[in-house]
């Protein structure tokens, strides 16, 4: 084990008065209902891919009437392939944009702070399942329901509204901030590698995704792929002369089940993280379509899924490994013999995994942060999230800090996504304590 970060830096109690952090503290607390409201209105926006422009829009405005410098733009499909922290795509976002709120410091020296959220979400499944409608943000007790709202507009406004905290309280940061809401994050990342390909860098980047009031420590680099397989079509009289796609696509999956297994087992001794995760490759086929008509032999069928890595490899390398073992399959097994061989297309994100390395003072502020958000005294936790983050974009390449930490939320990508109110409240108090002690506050003049 380590030594604590906090034994060797400053804490966010040292760096904030009393009397700050309680005037920050309960700024946040006498917005809270407004906030609650800002977040409704995210959900209600419906922001599917494709569809996030109302989203952007609410948001733009936001960041306009609270005097931020803000600018928008899409992503150049013409750097995926070329900058190698987009990821491959097969979709064209002509209307939904990136927006970006900045506001610079009256006075140079502090150190610099991102906020990151993506407003993007994942399809609903069947409406009829959820308990309230996914897109109406319904309250009860301590949560609020939706699509999105824990996956991670609740996040969103939280950056939002710990900044506005910050500035009710009287306090200007020393540091320039960077409000960013960017899409593209479930699918390929492309978001936030576009957020880079402008120009936009920061001492550190906190990203509020619903991690159950954690800060993540490492994920895993993650491949998205869709794999085509032919078979030879046949009528059922002369069945024994075809071969089913739909079958050899089960066998490939079989196959693939191993090579998670292989992955699994491979626990780099550099990643103690990763210990107590049982399966942090996570292979998932999560589409598939095959066949052409109800009594014929299938000659084609496709799937699509996604599989990680554990850090420090680059996805390249991934997938090179990943479809020579493909190639393998169908050259050795019997039952593939004499196929084609499959059509492996990368469709999403391709990224490496990232690592928070332990001992940071960035890490060390949001730790004491966290404690002094809640009167229980209770300690900020590390886990390990297997799945892709946009932080990996930004630890990766554009060699930022990172830290991913946001509220409790249940149900994220399944039916009756819901986030707790009082998470939210404590996660907006730890965001404008952390902000305010890692760039710095000055009393405004008229505070003075
Ligand atoms: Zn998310």
């Amino acid at each position: 084990m380590s030594e604590p970060t906090s034994l060797r830096h400053p804490t966010a109690a040292a760096v904030l008065s009393r009397s700050q952090i309680e005037r920050i503290i309960k700024a946040t607390k006498d917005r809270f209902d407004e906030q609650v409201e800002f977040l409704q209105q995210l959900v209600r926006a419906a922001s599917l891919r494709g569809n996030e422009a109302r989203v952007q829009n609410i948001v733009s405005n936001a960041l306009v009437n609270r005097g931020y410098e803000v600018r928008s733009f899409t992503i150049d499909p013409t750097r995926i392939g070329e900058d190698p922290a987009f990821s491959p795509t097969t979709f064209e976002l002509r209307n939904s944009t990136i927006v970006i709120g900045s506001k610079h410091s009256p006075r140079e020296g502090g150190r610099s702070l991102a906020l990151n959220a993506h407003v993007d979400v994942v399809p609903v499944g069947r409406r009829a399942r959820w308990k309230y409608d996914p897109f109406s943000a319904t309250l009860e007790g301590d949560w609020l329901y939706g699509r999105g709202a824990g996956d991670m507009k609740a996040g969103l406004a939280a950056n939002l509204f710990a900044l506005d905290a910050l500035s009710a309280a009287g306090f200007d940061l020393t540091g320039a901030v960077q409000f960013q809401s960017v899409i593209e994050e479930e699918t390929t990342g492309n978001g936030a590698a576009m957020v880079l390909a402008e120009g936009f860098r920061a001492d550190v980047v906190l990203i509020p995704e619903p991690t159950d009031e954690k800060v993540v420590s490492a994920n895993t680099g993650v491949m998205k792929f869709a794999i085509t397989v032919q078979g030879v079509p046949a009528h059922p009289f002369e069945v024994a002369a075809g071969r089913s796609a739909l079958d050899i696509a089960i066998r490939t999956i079989e196959h693939l089940r191993r090579l998670e297994q292989e992955w699994i087992a491979e626990r780099p001794f550099d990643q103690p993280d990763f210990a107590g995760v049982d399966n942090p490759i996570a292979l998932t086929i999560g589409t598939i379509s095959g066949g052409e008509w109800l009594a014929s032999v299938p000659s084609e069928c496709r799937f699509e899924g996604r599989i990680g890595f554990y850090p420090g490899e680059t996805p390249e390398a991934r997938a090179a490994s990943f479809e020579r073992f493909l190639r393998e399959v169908f050259q050795n097994d019997p039952l593939l013999k004499g196929c084609p061989e499959p059509e492996i297309e990368w469709v999403g994100v391709k990224q490496g995994g990232f690592v928070l390395t332990p001992g940071s003072e960035a890490e060390a502020l949001l730790a004491t942060a966290h404690t002094l958000a809640d009167s229980s005294g209770r300690e900020l936790q590390r886990f390990v999230m297997p799945c892709y983050l946009d932080a990996a974009v930004f630890a990766l390449h554009g060699d930022m800090t990172s830290l991913v930490y946001g509220p409790i939320a249940e149900n994220i990508h399944a039916v009756d996504e819901r986030v707790s109110l009082s998470s939210l409240m404590r996660i907006t108090k730890a965001i404008a304590l952390f902000a305010a002690a890692w760039c710095g506050v000055e009393a405004r003049p008229e505070q003075v």
